[in-house]
């Protein structure tokens, strides 16, 4: 999958390699997404992209059930999350989980990046859950 806009090359050429990246501020040691030209946290230049290992955690999902766009309709339902990774704090990504149904997801239930779609170049990033163990 390919970005139209400039500024997310380096994070979709990451991508098409397997390795999930984004921007990072070596003068205050954060993260933001989405790219800018200046770090949003201190206002320096000269960010880089910093890759990180796929494994997140569920922040939030919906399950949509509406195809607004006639492509997906096939897919439905599907389930849009906002995911948070560990090692890139402050970042939330926005993609789809694929592999469950949205019944017993969990608020904090790690997931990892499922990079097969874009290294076969048949569609984007995906996330998978991981079962919940049993309390
Ligand atoms: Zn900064």
């Amino acid at each position: 999958m390919k970005s139209t806009e400039p500024e997310f090359a380096g994070h979709f050429e990451q991508l098409a390699q397997g390795r999930l990246c984004f921007p990072y501020c070596a003068a205050c040691q954060r993260f933001h997404w989405y790219p800018m030209p200046l770090c949003p946290h201190c206002r320096a230049d000269g960010w880089q992209w910093r890759g990180i290992n796929g494994s997140g955690t569920l922040y939030s999902w919906t399950e949509i059930h509406h195809a607004f766009d006639a492509r997906y309709t096939g897919a439905l339902p599907y389930i849009v999350a906002l995911i948070e990774f560990p090692q890139a704090p402050g970042i939330r990504l926005v993609a789809n989980l694929v592999g469950t149904s949205s019944m017993g997801l969990a608020i904090g239930q790690a997931v990892s990046a499922d990079f097969s779609q874009v290294l076969a170049g048949s569609g984007p990033l995906v996330f998978r859950a991981h079962a919940v163990a049993a309390s």
